[in-house]
């Protein structure tokens, strides 16, 4: 093609995705795998980093198997992480990391490593054409149903056009899919914490390998956690309403915080920092209507939390699922499966939403949600239950709801 040209492939593809990461790429090998004809479309070349770190949970580990890319997960090197270690001033605490069957509790595989993992599978997969560096935004629609997107391809400036039965948004939280489509925001709380993270080699490893988490009495929280290459990434999160004053000088406040959080700064005396800071401050919690004529949602596109809680790749990859499930509906019934793919979604996800959002389960009071969380630096069996609860490797039910809570206070 040459600049002006405008490449145009009506009737050539079932679906259309914009956004090849983690959403978009599980979603396309998901339709292709059922034989759809997949346009998969990203503004970004690859391989290529993204604003994120990486804890994998078992639950996410699980749905990379069924992409088939659990073996080329392991073979990435990262340790499993079997325990977490919880400090809090004069405070600890450790727990085993449940997990599902006998998956790793806890991997973490930095996204430029990840997303390549995907995209490879990506390539080799008959039925999905890939473009890199093509930027969407805008939607075309026919009698009011969206059924195609327009954009353009940063090599030599070309419009781009393209048209299929479905497109899906899985371009991430400031998603112009969604923009495009008008999708509804809603249950949106601001920010609560920002985050910062960097990457350090030669911290001194534990045995077996741990998520070390530290909180201090400022609010601040941090996860210390060994990944892929031999590196550790090192994030630190604390209220979003400091957030511009540490990023005036973040070198400086970010030492602060590490000093605050009692024995962090010992793991990390032989260390050297081999990154630079990355963060974010804009962490809004929201969610996105999922689907709506010709138009579906899926990954950090139609649903955002902090992350916090480091589930936003296990999510994405479930979600995916529940959107290919729903795309193999036939036609007829398809709004139907669209509109039951939102309700499963959001019940999907709901608990760790609302815990994320700071809010206690149905019938516990503030103070004794308050008194349950501080348990979890003291007593083992609490902190394994949270952490189960994050993992997803047990019902949410078991951590997050008032008869977990009140069972807990009885102990
Ligand atoms: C600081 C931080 C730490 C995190 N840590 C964790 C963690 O430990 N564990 C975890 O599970 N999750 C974590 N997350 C969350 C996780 O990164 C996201 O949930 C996940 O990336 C969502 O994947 P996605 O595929 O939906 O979107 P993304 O990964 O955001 O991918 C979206 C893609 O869409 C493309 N795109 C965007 N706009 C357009 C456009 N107009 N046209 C074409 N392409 C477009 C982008 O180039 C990008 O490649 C973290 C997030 C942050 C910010």
């Amino acid at each position: 093609m040459t600049k002006g040209q405008q490449r145009s492939t009506a009737g050539e593809y079932d679906a259309i995705i914009v956004g090849a990461r983690i959403a978009g790429a599980a979603t396309a090998l998901g339709l292709a795998r059922r034989g759809a004809r997949v346009l998969l479309l990203d503004a970004a070349t690859f391989p290529s980093d993204t604003l994120s770190t990486h804890l994998l949970w078992s639950d996410a580990l699980a749905a990379l198997d069924r992409l088939g890319l659990l073996d080329a997960t392991l073979a990435t090197g990262a340790p499993p992480i079997e325990r977490i270690r919880l400090a809090f001033g004069r405070h600890g605490n450790e727990a085993a990391i449940p997990t599902q069957g006998d998956l790793p509790p806890l991997m973490s595989v930095r996204r430029i490593v990840l997303d390549e993992l995907l995209l490879d599978r990506v390539r080799r997969t008959p039925g999905i054409t890939f473009h890199e560096g093509v930027t969407i935004d805008a939607v075309t629609r026919t009698a009011g149903v969206v059924d195609g997107v327009r954009g353009v391809a940063r090599r030599g400036g070309v419009a781009f056009m393209a048209h299929a039965g479905i497109v899906v948004g899985a371009d991430g939280r400031h998603s112009a899919v969604a923009r495009a489509v008008g999708a509804a925001e809603y249950d949106v709380v601001p920010p609560i914490l920002a985050t910062y993270y960097r990457y350090y080699r030669d911290v001194a490893p534990l045995d077996p390998a741990t998520l070390e988490a530290y909180r201090d009495a400022e609010g601040g929280f941090c996860y210390l956690f060994p990944c892929d290459a031999g590196l550790w990434t090192l994030a630190l999160s604390f209220p979003q309403a400091d957030f511009d004053r540490v990023r005036r000088d973040h070198e400086t406040e970010l030492a602060a915080q590490i000093a605050r959080k009692g024995g962090l700064g010992a793991r990390l005396v032989s260390a050297e920092a081999v990154s630079s800071w990355r963060g974010a401050g804009d962490l809004t919690n929201f969610f996105r209507e999922a689907a709506g004529p010709g138009w579906a949602l899926v990954g950090d596109a139609g649903y955002h939390r902090d992350p916090i809680t480091g589930r936003g790749i296990a999510d994405a990859l479930r979600t995916a699922e529940l959107l290919v499930a729903a795309l193999a509906h036939p036609l007829g019934e398809r709004a139907a499966a669209l509109a039951e793919y939102g309700r499963g979604r959001d019940a999907l996800v709901r608990p760790l939403y609302d815990f994320t959002v700071e809010r206690p389960p149905a019938g516990v009071t503030p103070d004794d949600w308050g008194t349950n969380l501080g348990r979890i630096v003291r007593d083992p069996a609490h902190l394994s239950a949270y952490i189960g609860f994050m993992a997803n490797a047990a019902p949410s039910e078991a951590f997050y709801s008032a008869a977990a809570v009140y069972a807990m206070a009885r102990r």
